[in-house]
């Protein structure tokens, strides 16, 4: 078989050849980067390099960085009632989550689960600003985490203009930005945030790294993992030198060149959602008409069952998911389409292509043959009506 087109970046990015170097060079030391004698302060120093890698990335300072395992993880040590902002030490009442965020920040971080209250979305895939506006002026003290590109759908979410209204409310913004670095600009100041969340893995570094980034006055009191005095007392345990200096190296490669991949991303998928369209003119792509991610598209056809069409791809070579890839490899119905008000019917049918800074037009023209031969029984298959 010809060589694999791996088409799910979403999920998870290919290692960049920097931050694969970089993971190899840590390994070949030894050093605990709490120990004070030469390998352990050679330890350190990868840390910190890596450390200074990701605040440049997003425009923050260094020492508002805390490395975590991952995304997850980050989510759920920022989501805190115990989180001070500008001195304000009262904990914070409640926590409003959009309906269309990853589910480790859909399940509400250390909140209790009557304190979380879902904002919700339109039929765009963009969260509903004005409602969100209401439902939070209601609340005392809110905290709100709003995602700033949708994992399904790679819509763009209003960041800066939820933060204008959040930080009117008295409240405290965390922005889960995880697909967003290497596709698009993603600046703590200019988008207003007070917290992000970012994942190594998403931009081209190892898996298991991840990092929760803070404005300078952003205080959370209650670790997630208590222990040793790591990551300034905010993340006990022995860090992983090896996968945080990768996710440093990667950090460092995407901001340098974000945009021309972007350019480069956003004609391959032009070239795709064209084709889709003109094998199959009835396919939805979902947020469509919203700004959205230059690497994703989430579509559906009628009659169109999403586990089959994975599985033949699969077969033909390419990689290709349901959307959220992160529940142990069942293909459940999406809550993101279910949010946007999309019919269960053709939510069952929803595949994600999702591609990246070394994708070909070629592997887009494969995708596009195979679909082409694909569709008709796929389609057929389900609604008895010719693709
Ligand atoms: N948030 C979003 C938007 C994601 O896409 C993911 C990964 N699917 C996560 C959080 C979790 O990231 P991690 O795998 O680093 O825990």
């Amino acid at each position: 078989m010809s060589e694999r087109v791996y088409f799910d970046w979403n999920a998870t990015a290919p290692l960049r050849k920097q931050a694969r170097e970089a993971v190899l060079r840590a390994l070949e030391g030894t050093g605990n980067a709490s120990s004070v004698h030469a390998e352990g302060r050679a330890a350190r120093g990868l840390i910190e390099t890596a450390r200074a890698e990701v605040a440049e990335l997003v425009g923050a300072e260094a020492k508002n960085v805390t490395f975590t395992s991952g995304a997850t993880e980050a989510n759920m040590l920022a989501l805190t009632p115990a989180i001070e902002a500008s001195g304000e030490k009262a904990k914070r009442d409640k926590l409003f989550v959009s309906a269309i965020e990853h589910p480790s920040v859909l399940c509400g971080g250390r909140f209790a689960p009557e304190a979380v209250a879902q904002l919700s979305a339109t039929a765009k895939g963009v969260v509903d600003v004005p409602a969100l506006g209401r439902a939070i002026a209601r609340a005392e003290r809110p905290f709100v985490s709003v995602m700033l590109a949708n994992n399904e759908t790679g819509v763009i979410q209003p960041i800066a203009a939820i933060a204008e209204i959040v930080h009117e409310a008295g409240g405290v913004f965390h922005v889960d930005a995880v697909q967003a670095p290497g596709r698009m600009a993603c600046d703590l100041t200019a988008l207003g945030a007070d917290l992000m969340t970012i994942s190594s893995h998403k931009l081209g570094g190892p898996q298991g790294a991840g990092a929760l980034i803070r404005r300078g006055d952003i205080h959370i009191t209650d670790p997630l993992i208590k222990g040793g005095g790591q990551e300034r007392g905010l993340r006990a345990g022995t860090e992983d030198v090896a996968a945080i200096a990768g996710f440093g190296a990667a950090a460092k490669a995407a901001g340098a060149t974000w945009q021309d991949d972007a350019t480069h991303m956003a004609a391959l998928r032009e070239r795709l959602e064209a084709g889709l369209k003109a094998t199959t003119p009835q396919a939805v792509i979902f947020g469509e008409q919203a700004e959205r991610l230059p690497n994703t598209t989430f579509f559906a056809v009628p009659g169109l069952k999403a586990e089959t069409a994975i599985i033949a791809f699969d077969l033909n070579g390419i990689a290709v998911s349901s959307g959220a890839a992160c529940s142990s490899g069942k293909v459940t119905a999406s809550a993101v389409l279910a949010a946007m008000g999309v019919e269960p019917a053709l939510a069952r049918g929803a595949v994600r292509v999702s591609l990246g800074r070394s994708s070909t037009m070629a592997e887009v023209e494969r995708f596009l043959e195979t679909w082409n031969m694909l569709a008709g029984s796929l389609v057929k298959e389900r609604s008895g009506i010719a693709a």
